[in-house]
């Protein structure tokens, strides 16, 4: 089986990277094709309690892609769901920019 905290990480990174740069004005095909990406998850993701768990927050926080800042905060929020299942600290959902596409502020 896959290693889940790898994995984890690897596919957070790939998530809040591509929501960062995910356009301010997405066209009907970027919504479109955003949506279908997380849709997925719930029904691929190699983790099946972590699919799981998705698919049921997913259904009671349907994914908000109608611009950049919105689905990253709906990304962060998702990933905060686990944070807490999991006991991790809770990340600042104000410092998403900064992680995955600013840098620290100099
Ligand atoms: P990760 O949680 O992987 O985070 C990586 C980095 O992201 C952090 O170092 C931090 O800089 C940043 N970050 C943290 N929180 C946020 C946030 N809210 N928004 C933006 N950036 C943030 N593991 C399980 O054991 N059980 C599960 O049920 C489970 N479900 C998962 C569901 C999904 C959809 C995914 C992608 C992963 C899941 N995992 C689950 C894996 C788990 O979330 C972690 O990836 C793994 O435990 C490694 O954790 P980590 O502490 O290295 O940091």
């Amino acid at each position: 089986p896959p290693d889940v905290e790898q994995l984890g990480r690897a596919t957070w990174t790939f998530l809040h990277t591509t929501a960062a740069y995910y356009p301010d004005k997405p066209s009907p095909t970027q919504r479109a094709n955003m949506l279908n990406l997380l849709h997925s998850l719930p029904i691929l993701y190699p983790c099946s309690w972590c699919a799981l768990h998705l698919g049921q927050e997913m259904k009671v926080h349907p994914p908000d892609v109608s611009n950049r800042v919105r689905l990253s905060r709906w990304l962060c929020e998702r990933h905060n769901d686990v944070n807490v299942r999991l006991g991790k600290e809770v990340f600042d959902c104000a410092k998403t920019d900064e992680r995955w596409k600013d840098g620290p502020p100099d």
